[in-house]
Parts: structure tokens; sequence; C-alpha cells
């Protein structure tokens, strides 16, 4: 079993790869290996990442076929099917590693800080129930002075929603909480930024 601590060495120098070029995720997906995991997996972390287009795990992180049990949704939010795939995760494979992924230029992130300023009726209650997800957490930002400028506010929302969803997958949940005491579950959060390819371990690691 990896150690969160091993886990997360693996996760930064799969990023390193990535951004270096030198990455060998293509060996990982071999068909050797996709035919050895048919007889169970063994990923060594939990990656709950938003569903952005541009911040693929597997490919950031320089991982392959079974390395990765990814849960992606907007905005990287904690809803209840999050929480049940994470304790899935956590408790049937032993995973000891929980990543909140977030990453700047979050479309779901910036709809919550437009929804904060000028507030709409225009959502549907689906895409809203995401946005409310978000909304606590940055909400929080307006109260006290302003920040200087919208790419600051930007980046202040984007960890408080990662730190958000960190927080709702500790608390959140007996077997989970259940799991952190005992077995050495770690839950970290972590910033990808569209800029430099650079994933940025923040919170817990
Ligand atoms: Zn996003």
């Amino acid at each position: 079993m990896v150690s969160p601590t091993d886990g997360l060495l693996r996760l930064q120098e799969g990023n390193k790869r990535f951004l270096s070029g030198a990455g060998h995720a293509d060996r990982l997906s071999s068909e050797a290996r996709r035919r050895e995991l048919t007889k169970g997996q063994m990923a060594f972390a939990i990656i709950l990442g938003c569903s952005d287009a541009r911040v693929p795990a597997e490919i950031i992180f320089d991982q392959g076929l079974g390395d990765l049990f990814v849960i992606r949704v907007a905005g990287n939010i904690v809803a209840p099917s999050q929480i049940g795939s994470v304790e899935f995760a956590a408790e049937r494979f032993g995973i000891k590693l929980v990543v909140v992924l977030g990453h700047t230029g979050c479309g779901a992130i910036q709809a919550t800080l437009e929804e904060l300023r000028r507030p709409t009726e225009g959502h549907s209650p689906n895409l809203r129930s995401i946005v409310d997800r978000v909304r606590p957490a940055v909400e929080a930002l307006f109260e006290g002075s302003i920040p200087p400028d919208d790419d600051e506010l930007d980046h202040r929302a984007t960890r408080a929603n990662i730190r958000a969803s960190a927080n709702q997958l500790r608390h959140g949940s007996q077997i989970l909480e259940r799991l952190i005491d005992q077995q050495g579950l770690r839950v970290v959060g972590a910033e990808y930024s569209l800029d430099s390819g650079e994933v940025h371990f923040f919170e817990g690691a």
C-alpha cells in the first residue's frame, strides 16, 4: 500500500515529468498493463478535480492506467455523490491519499463571482446547484476589505473553494473521519496553473 507521503511524491514527480516533456504515461498505458489490470485496480491516489478539459489528472500528473481514481465535476465541488465515491475508493481499495485539485481560470469560480456581483435568474437549477456549492467559501471574500483586483479575487476564490472542498471531505463523512483518524488517510488541496502547467500543493500536504 502506498503511503500518503509516497503518493504525494509520485504526483509531484509526475507533474515535473509532464512539465519537462519527459512523461512516460504512454508506457504506463500499454496493452500489457491493461491486461494486468483486468484482475483489479490498485490506484494510489484519489483525485477530486474539475471537469475543465484543460486539467486531466492523468496527463498533468503523468500517470497511466490504474494509477489514479479520478472524480471530476465542474468546480471540484463536494456533493453527496462525490463523498460516496471517495468513501468507496478509500474503503474498497485502501487508498490513503485524496487530492482536491482546483485550477486557475476556473469557469465555476468565475460564474460564482459573477453571481455574487450581479445575481441573475438565468441559471438552470442544475447549474445553480454547482454555484451554490462554491458560493459559501467565496462569499466570505466579499466581507471586510475588498481584494485589490479581479485577478487577486479569482486567485483567492479558487483557493478558498479548494480548501472548502477538502474540509467537506475531512468532516462531511463519518467513514472518512474514521479512515483519517485510524488509517492515516490524508486529504490535501492543490491548485493547477493553466499558465505554467505546475501543480502547487498548498493545503494539508
Ligand atoms: Zn474548473
